[in-house]
């Protein structure tokens, strides 16, 4: 199977990547991108000889293409910017996409794969958190077939069974259960995760991911757009999406059934096991992961999100029942804050402050987006006035 990798170079890439080297006889890599990485990329064209590469920086692009040609690997052909991010997601020789890419800037080569109808492997949660309604419309008028790969929306499908399909309401369901670990913050106090630094955000207790994810999940602004995530990929209405802290991270999450069944998807906090199950759907693979070692573990722990710590998720639940405007400017303030809070410039409860004063600030602006363009409007508006508030913040 031919396949594709949007963010190649990042941490869901590389464990997409390390589960094709694993079964060389099942997967051929056709396509990869990256942003700006030249080295990194360079280094995954010469294990995986892929047809097409593109890079979203122009610049790297060029570079890029220089260095394959001395490398002698001139049978890679790179594209560049947006338009090329396009081409490799919706080249018609590629059968699997794995969406990769961190934040809204995934969005348009989602949006790409989707309208070519292909069956995509989705990490990036932000493209449904920011134009949920717009891709689900297009994915049913194109054919598209999403598999979620997000370890929580991964565990849920497969609780769903090997007949459901994303984006339909599953039949006998009275609700999910999405799973949080709380994040490296969960048992501090309030006072000290104001202050907290980079270093300590993103030390995630039972996962290792990018910096943006590892941010999203000590705010818990991660569950929250997973929360908007799940509604979307399985048409379930809010109050029937439930938020449960589980700090061993063992259980990725569950569906409660109409007959009082409820059903689990359990496994060691590794991303290879959803990559695994969404590559090679509907049969199944090893992962190089071991299935848990029950007479190590004693306990499986639940509690309830601290919403008053932890703000963030309850902001974006409230975005999700104003609607989606409101979603895209969540998103768009979040990765704004958490690029300004990973370049060190401000303490950690400046994130969730900033996010809310863009949410009341510009929520009545803007009707729902009616198509990509009005998405991406809201975003930039949002990111600008979070940018704008953030300035003036610090400067008080
Ligand atoms: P990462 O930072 O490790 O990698 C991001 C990738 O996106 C890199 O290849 C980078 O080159 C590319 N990229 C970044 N900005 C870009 C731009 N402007 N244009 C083109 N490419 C760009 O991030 P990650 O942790 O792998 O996360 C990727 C996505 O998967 C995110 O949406 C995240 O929420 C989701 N996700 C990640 C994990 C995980 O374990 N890492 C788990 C669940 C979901
Ligand atoms: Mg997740």
């Amino acid at each position: 199977m031919q396949i594709s990798v949007l963010g190649a170079t990042g941490s869901i890439g590389q464990s997409t990547l390390d589960l094709v080297r694993q079964h060389p006889e099942q997967f051929a890599v056709r396509g990869l991108t990256a942003h700006r990485d030249v080295e990194g990329l360079l280094s995954l064209i010469r294990i995986h000889r892929p047809a097409l590469v593109a890079m979203g920086d122009v610049q790297a692009a060029q570079a890029l293409r220089m260095a394959c040609r001395e490398a002698g690997l001139q049978q890679t052909e790179v594209l560049e910017g947006e338009a090329g991010l396009q081409a490799v997601a919706s080249d018609p020789q590629t059968e699997r996409v794995v969406a990769g890419i961190v934040g809204v800037a995934g969005l348009s080569s989602v949006w790409a794969a989707v309208t070519a109808g292909k069956t995509i492997l989705l990490a990036n949660k932000e493209a449904l958190v920011c134009a949920g309604a717009l891709l689900v419309e297009q994915a049913r008028r194109c054919g598209a077939t999403i598999l979620p790969i997000d370890s929580e929306h991964n565990a849920m499908f497969q609780c769903l069974g090997a007949d459901y399909r994303c984006f339909e309401r599953p039949a006998g369901v009275q609700g999910l259960v999405l799973t949080a670990s709380g994040g490296p913050f969960r048992t501090w106090a309030a006072a000290d995760i104001e202050k907290a630094d980079v270093a300590a955000a993103i030390a995630h207790p039972n996962w290792v991911m990018g910096r943006k994810i590892s941010v999203d999940s000590a705010s818990l602004a991660n569950k929250g757009l997973e929360f908007i995530e799940a509604h979307w990929l399985f048409a379930m209405p809010a109050d029937q999406i439930q938020v449960v802290v589980h700090p061993q991270s063992l259980i990725h999450s569950m569906v409660a059934f109409d007959d009082g069944s409820t059903l689990a998807q359990l496994g060691s906090p590794d991303m290879r096991t959803p990559i695994a199950h969404a590559l090679a759907w509907p049969t199944r693979i090893t992962a190089g992961v071991q299935a848990l070692r029950w007479d190590q573990i004693s306990r499986l722990d639940f509690e309830q999100p601290d919403l008053v710590k932890f703000p963030a998720l309850a902001m974006a639940q409230s975005a999700l029942a104003s609607g989606p405007a409101a979603t895209t400017i969540f998103n768009a303030a979040n990765e704004q804050a958490v690029a300004s809070f990973l370049e060190g410039d401000m303490a950690f409860g400046m994130i969730p402050r900033a996010i809310s004063e863009s949410l009341s600030g510009l929520s009545h602006r803007f009707s729902p987006p009616s198509s990509l363009e009005d998405v991406f409007e809201i975003d930039r508006q949002a990111r600008a006035y979070c940018g704008q508030w953030l300035r003036e913040a610090l400067a008080r």
